[in-house]
């Protein structure tokens, strides 16, 4: 028996487990519950896993590159380089490459013992049962679709790392106190139908079914999201909802599409929340007048005022450490020789607590008024001609408050960080605040939830160069396997209600 037990606990590096006791045999509801009753009594539940035992278990770097790679072969995009896997991926949500890699995921999930639903915005969650199946799963989630011009690790690192996952506690004989599944969550990019994270929205409430299903696709085709779950088949019978399929917890693995752990040379980002942002639309009118004829003083040049304003949104940003950014610019008439007198643009405001994005949206409906009057606001009229004033109007289009993630799931992620990094480990795990949206956003709203970030190179994503190291793909993976299997183990001595909004922290 002993020598039977030692075997089940050899790991890939062909260390064996530090002395463990076999567990006592369980009692007989307990053992009624299990699902691998194939498995010898003395695998190993979570519970009896102490800090050794825990820091031993390793992902397989190798298996999860190939799976990465292996998804890859479904949507190939733009070559960058000369080796086969030095591509990006063009892989847009609910395409015929979009189902190939669905219907990977689902057999591969399948194969290890997982059931598999799909619900009515196509999300497949694959759930591996544990000792006790009457509570909800604990979930590692991101997406498989991608950008048109994306890269291989943006979303398939965190649904390849769930799988390897599973894989690894499949090959140890892992049995966790509570199940554990993988999630991959429909259109999260909003590339082919523009809105993003809008499956996970639907299940958490935020969204409703219908407005998902109606979504088409960009310009120039004409299909839906419930015309294309249809053809792929993913059109799930099971309601998208965190009611139908509810989670203790959800877990999300991401490179972090930006500079700050490169440049660092930090290996893990334990990510906080994910900041708050609005977006604005300003409209400045003036009047069109002959660029030859009118002098300086005569002119009412809505886009100099445009200017002048996108510049002072640039510099309350920098004074009050929040992002502001102009990515839409519009004037008419659009002539050579006419001052413009019509200009909107758009402002996308940004920063980690939603105090600063309103601090900043004051500012900026009390300081655009006055730049269009004329008025001097931080040295916005220097070296510039006093012209006559235009009128400004400014609308709120869109609020996405700041999102915390949950305590627990934190704790989870950053001991789990610590023992994967070892000793070095301060000098290598950062504390950090997501920039940009992601599924996890969603999931916070009806579940405790967190994510981890790795380095990508440059920080660049939404690219077909994008590259995160093959180190730090398993790193990532490690640190998420070890927080479910944490989380798993805490979640007795916790008590979280999943159903509500917000739940309690
Ligand atoms: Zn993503």
């Amino acid at each position: 028996m002993a020598s039977r037990f030692q075997s089940a606990l050899r790991f890939p590096t062909g260390r064996s487990y530090p002395a463990l006791k076999p567990s006592k045999p369980h009692s007989g509801r307990i053992l009624g519950q299990r699902r691998f009753s194939i498995s010898p009594r003395w695998q190993i539940r979570t519970k009896e896993m102490n800090e050794d035992l825990l820091k031993s278990l390793k992902i397989n770097q190798g298996r999860l590159m190939q799976d990465i790679h292996h998804t890859c072969q479904w949507g190939t995009g733009e070559r960058w380089g000369d080796a086969p896997t030095e591509t990006g991926m063009t892989r847009l949500a609910l395409s015929d490459t979009d189902k190939e890699a669905r219907d990977w995921f689902k057999s591969t999930t399948e194969a290890l013992g997982c059931k598999t639903t799909v619900d009515s915005m196509g999300n497949i969650f694959a759930v591996r049962p544990g000792l006790r199946n009457d509570k909800p799963p604990t979930f590692v989630g991101s997406h498989l679709d991608t950008q048109p011009t994306g890269g291989r690790y943006d979303g398939i690192l965190g649904v390849t790392a769930g799988v390897e996952m599973l894989k690894t506690l499949a090959d140890n004989w892992i049995e966790t106190e509570y199940p554990v599944g993988v999630v991959n969550w429909t259109n999260e990019e909003g590339a082919r139908f523009p809105l993003s994270m809008v499956a996970s929205g639907v299940w958490a409430g935020s969204i409703p079914q219908e407005t998902a299903h109606n979504t088409r696709e960009v310009y120039p085709g004409t299909a839906t999201m419930l015309s294309e779950l249809k053809r792929i088949g993913y059109l799930g019978e099971t309601t998208a909802s965190y009611e139908s399929i509810p989670m203790a917890a959800h877990f999300e693995l991401h490179i972090e599409q930006g500079p700050l752990l490169e440049m660092s040379n930090k290996k893990i980002g334990v990510v906080k929340g994910v900041q708050a942002y609005k977006w604005f639309t300003t409209t400045v009118k003036g009047r069109d007048t002959h660029t030859g004829t009118t002098d300086l003083k005569s002119r009412a040049d809505a886009l100099l005022v445009a200017a002048k304003m996108i510049l002072h949104s640039h510099r309350l940003a920098t004074a009050n450490s929040a992002l502001a950014s102009t990515g839409i610019l519009n004037l008419k008439p659009g002539s050579t020789n006419t001052v413009p007198g019509d200009v909107t643009f758009s402002l996308d405001i940004r920063a980690p607590q939603d105090s600063t994005v309103e601090k900043m949206k004051k500012l900026v409906v009390a300081d655009f008024p006055k730049i269009a009057a004329g008025e001097d606001v931080l040295g916005s009229n220097d070296a510039c001609t006093f012209g006559l004033p235009c009128s400004v109007s400014i609308t709120e289009d869109f609020d996405s408050p700041a999102t915390t993630f949950h305590p627990d799931c934190i704790d989870s992620v950053s001991k789990a960080a610590n023992s994967v990094l070892g000793p070095n480990s301060h000098n290598l795990v950062m504390d950090m605040v997501s920039g940009a949206g992601h599924d996890s956003v969603y999931a916070n709203k009806r579940c405790p939830t967190s994510m981890i970030f790795v380095p990508c190179r440059e920080g660049v994503s939404h690219n077909p160069r994008e590259f995160c190291k093959e180190e730090d793909c398993a790193l990532g993976a490690q640190v998420l396997m070890q927080s479910v299997l944490r989380f798993d183990r805490m979640r007795d001595e916790r008590r979280i209600s999943w159903k509500q909004e917000p739940y309690t922290l």
